[in-house]
């Protein structure tokens, strides 16, 4: 053939083919939108100019919402094919406009409620009596707060105006509103608010749908699936560009928001979309039946509504499988049955094999995992063994510290007594003694960090403490954190010490806040974790932090901030806290994302332990005069206890030591009251005290320690008649103890 009619050829071929391939011209098809333009609805203008939906064979009108037209009604009539609903499409199928629902945008609905902070609300239960501004829709917060024991009833319900001001000026204490939306406003306005969102509360419905009517799904499933699939592309392009869709949306259908505006919104919906987690459009009929299950319970649906024809099967059309498929398949098993046994007689020699090199490969595996697991496993011995020296230096510190600020104060207490009021003298003993309790205070918060900590103990709320602690930081800190509070109102409690946690929470909402200097969100979460364990979460979106600084985070003096704006102790504390309540800690980061701590805390089995068998419970004391044994080998104790005791009326004898003590008790000494220090050397506190116990098994103790831990405590609860006494006390704690003694009735008395 010669090359020009070749070439003729080919041109008649191509002409051939375009006018038989040719694109039949695009069906035009309607998605109403119910609401104005907005990021919202980014998916579907991004399916539009993206020309997916042109791909598709459709060109798509898309509509936003106007005054008195109804989403549902423009698709169930046919005016439009598609629309966006809410889970509330469930209550209209029930009332016989028959929707599909084709595929869920928002995984969770963008619906809360914003209250002013400081009209005394904390949490949703302070709602009662107040005034709620609500769109009649909201039937997700109707249930929320009905769930939460704020029904209906006991809220003055005020129409919606859609104007937060009417929030900013105190109108109303509260509105509902979308997470995604009016925060821009109302953080713009630098208005201080909470948020309580229905997954608080359990109840979690899915926000936008994209749906049709049963009509046109039975007239065009092939267009309705290829609209779908579009769409859900727009979707994904969408959420992965938002700038470029923000700009779009600016360009092609108006500047009503602002730029910022538009990308707020787009931020905000990232978690509501989940769009890197979950596939887009994805629907899960457990949870159109949870939806369902809410809807029965506040009466707008009836029980046992069925779900069938409401969820689209999208590969619903592949089920109509032709016989003649059939008998082909049915063949084809067959055959592949009788293969198949011939290949199993051969895989089982190849599989001996196989495995044979496999479990090489594996122990190779094994060795490396291990490896690492060690580095893993030394970072964190590591780690323990800083915080167990420190512990040990501040522990050793403190106990010293104790007894020197004990004779401060018991001298200064005791002289304080014998002058008269407004005295100089006296107002100088009374200074010494603020001096020395506030010494004391010192030694307890240095203790706590070394988790040897005199914590008392008792079942804790953490939902309590964090609420406290919202409330702090709403008074403290900047404008540009929001916060968001999502207690387990069903949270169990815990053993501790409420403001040894207090201070651990509040050093991780400051370094929360400090990790967001533009703007961001700090949650505070708890749940029960299983029945054994509680979690305290506290997550901000804020900086992060690279690996490196992750690695080091916990270690005592490591910070990252400026002089005087960080000690680089805060997250050690935590630790030290965490550790001497028997806790988990676990920090995730992601350097530029966002950091989320977690707290672990063993649940409070049992109440605590009352206190221990005292001297309290013995029957009315006289005043009088006491035979006191003070077995203490510090001479500084030993010489302010004497002045204290003496000042007090009672007689004195020292035991520098158990043995001593022992020795004198075994000679005929008969004491009315022991004073007994747990620390010191030979025997000691624990064990002189069983034996002192055999001795005398009549007389109270008590057991004096700088250290007032679990194992102190536990020692003064394993026998009778024994009683703790911290370290510093004042003369007034004393004194009230030695009244609190009995009648006499002690041997030789
Ligand atoms: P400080 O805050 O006084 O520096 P911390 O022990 O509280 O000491 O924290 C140590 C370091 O860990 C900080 O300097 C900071 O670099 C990092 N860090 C702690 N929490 C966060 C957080 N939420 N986000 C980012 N970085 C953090
Ligand atoms: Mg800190």
């Amino acid at each position: 053939m010669s090359s020009p009619s070749r070439i003729l050829l080919v041109c008649l071929l191509s002409l051939a083919t375009f006018l038989l391939g040719a694109a039949p011209p695009p069906v035009q098809v309607t998605l109403q939108l119910k609401w104005q333009h907005q990021f919202q609805f980014a998916g579907y203008y991004a399916a539009q100019a993206k020309g997916y939906y042109k791909e598709a064979g459709l060109e798509v009108n898309i509509l936003e919402a106007a005054p008195g037209v109804d989403v549902v009604d423009e698709v169930v009539t046919g005016h439009a094919q598609f629309g966006v609903g809410s889970s509330a499409l469930l209550l209209s199928r029930q009332q016989g406009r028959p929707v599909v629902v084709l595929a869920t945008i928002f995984q969770h609905s963008p619906m809360v409620l914003v209250a002013r902070s400081g009209a005394g609300i904390t949490s949703v239960q302070d709602l009662v009596g107040k005034r709620l501004m609500i769109e009649r829709q909201a039937d997700e917060l109707f249930a929320y707060l009905r769930k939460e024991g704020v029904p209906e009833q006991t809220l003055t319900l005020v129409e919606h105006s859609f104007n937060p001001d009417d929030l900013i000026q105190g109108k109303v204490d509260c509105m509902s509103a979308y997470a995604t939306d009016e925060a821009f406003l109302l953080d713009k306005a630098h208005f201080q608010y909470l948020t309580f969102t229905p997954r608080m509360g359990g109840i979690d419905f899915y926000g936008d749908n994209l749906f049709t009517s049963d009509d046109e799904l039975k007239a065009h499933p092939d267009q309705v699936k290829a609209f779908r699939e579009a769409s859900l592309r727009g979707w994904k392009y969408a959420m992965q560009n938002p700038e470029e869709i923000t700009t779009l949306i600016l360009a092609r259908y108006g500047e009503r928001r602002g730029r910022a505006y538009l990308l707020y919104e787009a931020q905000k919906m990232n978690p509501l979309l989940q769009p890197t987690l979950v596939d887009m459009g994805y629907m899960y009929r457990g949870r159109w039946q949870h939806i369902v299950d809410t809807y029965a319970e506040l009466g707008l649906l009836p029980k046992g509504f069925d779900l069938e024809g409401f969820l689209y099967e999208p590969e619903a059309g592949v089920r109509q499988i032709n016989r003649r498929l059939i008998g082909a398949i049915v063949m084809l098993v067959g055959l592949g049955l009788l293969l198949g046994g011939a290949a199993l007689l051969f895989f089982r020699q190849y599989h001996r094999l196989k495995g044979a090199l496999a479990s090489r490969d594996q122990a190779e595996r094994a060795v490396q995992l291990e490896q690492q697991q060690k580095a893993k496993l030394e970072a964190q011995l590591q780690q323990s063994r800083k915080m167990e020296s420190l512990g040990s230096l501040a522990g050793g510190i403190a106990h010293d510290m104790n007894n020197v600020l004990g004779a401060i104060l018991g001298i200064a207490s005791a002289h304080e007594e014998m002058e008269p009021d407004g005295t100089p003298a006296r107002r100088a003993f009374e200074t010494i003694i603020k001096a020395a309790e506030r010494g004391g205070k010192m030694v307890k918060s240095l203790l706590r960090f070394a988790h040897q900590s005199p914590a008392e103990t008792r079942a804790i709320d953490l939902n309590a403490i964090l609420r406290e602690e919202v409330e702090l930081l709403q008074r403290t800190t900047l404008a540009q954190v929001h916060l968001v509070l999502d207690l387990d109102p069903g949270l169990q409690p815990i053993l501790g010490d409420a403001s040894a946690l207090a201070q651990a929470l509040m050093n991780l909402c400051v370094n929360a806040v400090d990790a967001m200097p533009e703007a961001g969100t700090l949650t505070l979460r708890t749940r029960n974790q299983s029945p054994e364990w509680v979690e305290v979460l506290v997550q901000d979106t804020g900086s992060g932090m690279p690996p490196e600084v992750l690695a080091r985070a916990l270690e005592p003096f490591f910070t990252t901030k400026e002089v005087g704006k960080g000690t680089g102790l805060g997250l050690s504390m935590v630790y030290s806290t965490v550790k001497a309540h028997h806790g988990q800690l676990h920090i995730l980061s992601e350097h530029g994302l966002g950091t989320q701590v977690s707290l672990r805390f063993p649940v409070c089995v049992k109440e605590p332990s009352g206190p221990s068998p005292t001297t309290a419970d013995l029957p009315g004391p006289e005043r009088r005069s006491l035979r006191v044994l003070l077995v203490d080998d510090d001479e500084l104790v030993q010489k302010s206890m004497e002045a204290i005791l003496g000042s007090l009326g009672h007689e004195v004898h020292i035991a520098p030591s158990g043995e001593a003590a022992l020795a004198a008790l075994e000679a005929g000494f008969a004491p009315q009251v022991v004073i007994l220090d747990m620390n010191m050397p030979g025997l000691g506190g624990r064990g002189t005290l069983p034996r002192l116990r055999l001795l005398l098994p009549q007389v109270p103790v008590l057991l004096s320690t700088g250290r007032a831990d679990q194992s102190a405590q536990d020692l003064a609860g394993a026998y009778p008649l024994v009683t703790l006494l911290p370290k510093p006390f004042s003369i007034k704690v004393l004194k009230g103890h030695l009244e609190a003694l009995g009648e006499p009735g002690q041997p030789n008395s």
